[in-house]
């Protein structure tokens, strides 16, 4: 059936980054928001398949500053916001070896500053805590105490749930098909069930985010899904693995982590692709063995309880990509998310809204986001 209304923003995705959005938005006073998503559910892609961790750790300093400034709202959100904890403070370790132990304690100062509690700690200290992790696998770690697990159905369903009652609408199975341009400027959007104006086409469709723009004609702002793949398995007999922090080894490209009853692990790969319903392959799988194998021996599975995919999505830069397209005005990206969607959700969402209702973010320096730095 056909829809005539207008609306201020429609935003093409229902991922964590469009839901966020939605949740900025409404709470700015821009209420007559559409999202629309063309899967049955919100978060079947990307946002439904990560690791949900929050780790406030980067080498770069501006996705740091990102994260913490996400983390800071997650750790404390806003009185009613959720109807469960969002975090499970069990903590994050990063391991390091040679150069990246270096750069990474380089960063122990901006951690700190921006709020994060961070412990180094020697090989040796950590086999004493976590003994089955071999020492000789590392040269240092940061133990993070206030990071850890994050309930991501929870946390995408609030921003639902909030900016609904704010009057924003979800309709999902509704797949967006084209880009109606007026005058030179994004104007709406058409689907399989009707057409849609908006004064602001908003652009949160992850991995197909580039797609999306290219419905209405070229664009320099190119951004590349990357495939990551997870496995799911037993902790060894008798192993309490409840309460372990999440685990990562950056040089050895592997992380592990509790996953509801058992463990995940991931070889951290990043396989570029066509977007798509991301599966995973035997390499992928055989990775995460391998890898787990020269960080954690002990627990390396002979059987796999669960694997799955998805598709981490960054710019040429690895930057994010939040602002109004260079060359279609009423275009607005909200892409490249990369892989720290979730746990800076509230710092993308919140500087999104105020650039589209306020031309400007007292959080963050627009131009360092802006798709515009791709076709100077
Ligand atoms: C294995 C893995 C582990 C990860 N671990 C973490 C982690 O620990 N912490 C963290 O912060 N991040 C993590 N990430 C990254 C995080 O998941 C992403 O950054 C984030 O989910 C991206 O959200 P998004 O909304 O941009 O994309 P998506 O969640 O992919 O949402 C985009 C949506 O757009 C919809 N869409 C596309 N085209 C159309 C169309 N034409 N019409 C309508 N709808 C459309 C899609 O169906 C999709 O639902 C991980 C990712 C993966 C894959």
């Amino acid at each position: 059936m056909s829809s005539m209304k207008q609306y201020e923003a429609i935003i093409v995705g229902g991922g964590i980054g469009g839901a966020s959005l939605a949740y900025f938005l409404t709470e700015l006073g821009m209420t007559k928001v559409l999202i629309l998503e063309k899967e049955e559910q919100p978060g079947y892609h990307a946002t439904g398949r990560s690791a949900g961790a929050l780790v406030e750790f980067d080498l770069e300093p501006l996705v740091l500053r990102m994260i913490q400034l996400g983390g800071s709202f997650l750790k404390r959100p806003p009185d009613g916001f959720c109807e469960h904890p969002i975090l499970d403070p069990v903590g994050v370790l990063m391991m390091f070896q040679g150069e990246l132990w270096v750069k990474a304690q380089g960063m122990i100062p901006a951690m700190t500053e921006g709020g994060t509690q961070v412990l180094p700690l020697t090989p040796a200290q950590v086999a004493a805590q976590y003994p089955v992790i071999d020492p000789a696998s590392l040269d240092g770690a940061l133990l993070i105490t206030d990071g850890g697990h994050l309930d991501v159905h929870e946390l995408l369903w609030s921003y639902i749930r909030h900016a609904k009652s704010r009057g924003a609408e979800l309709r999902c199975g509704e797949e967006v098909k084209s880009v109606i341009v007026d005058n030179g400027r994004a104007a709406g959007v058409t689907t399989g069930s009707g057409t849609y104006f908006g004064q602001w086409v908003v652009d949160a469709a992850g991995p197909w985010a580039t797609r999306i723009r290219e419905m209405a004609g070229p664009t320099a702002v190119q951004v590349t899904p990357k495939r990551r793949t997870v496995i799911t398995f037993t902790p060894p007999e008798g192993m309490d693995v409840r309460r372990w922090p999440f685990c990562a080894n950056i040089s050895q490209s592997v992380y592990f982590s509790t996953e509801s009853a058992g463990l995940l692990a991931s070889p951290m790969d990043e396989e570029p692709m066509d977007p798509c319903d991301a599966r995973p392959d035997e390499l992928g799988v055989a990775m995460a063995i391998e890898y787990l194998k020269g960080v954690a021996p002990t627990l390396v599975p002979r059987s796999l309880k669960h694997k799955w995919a998805g598709l981490r999505t960054f710019s040429p830069d690895d930057g994010m990509v939040i602002g109004e397209d260079p060359d279609l005005k009423g275009f607005f990206w909200l892409a490249g998310l990369g892989g720290s969607g979730i746990e800076a959700s509230p710092a993308v969402g919140r500087i999104g809204a105020q650039l589209l209702v306020q031309g400007r973010s007292d959080l963050w320096p627009a131009e360092s986001l802006s798709p515009a730095r791709f076709t100077r």
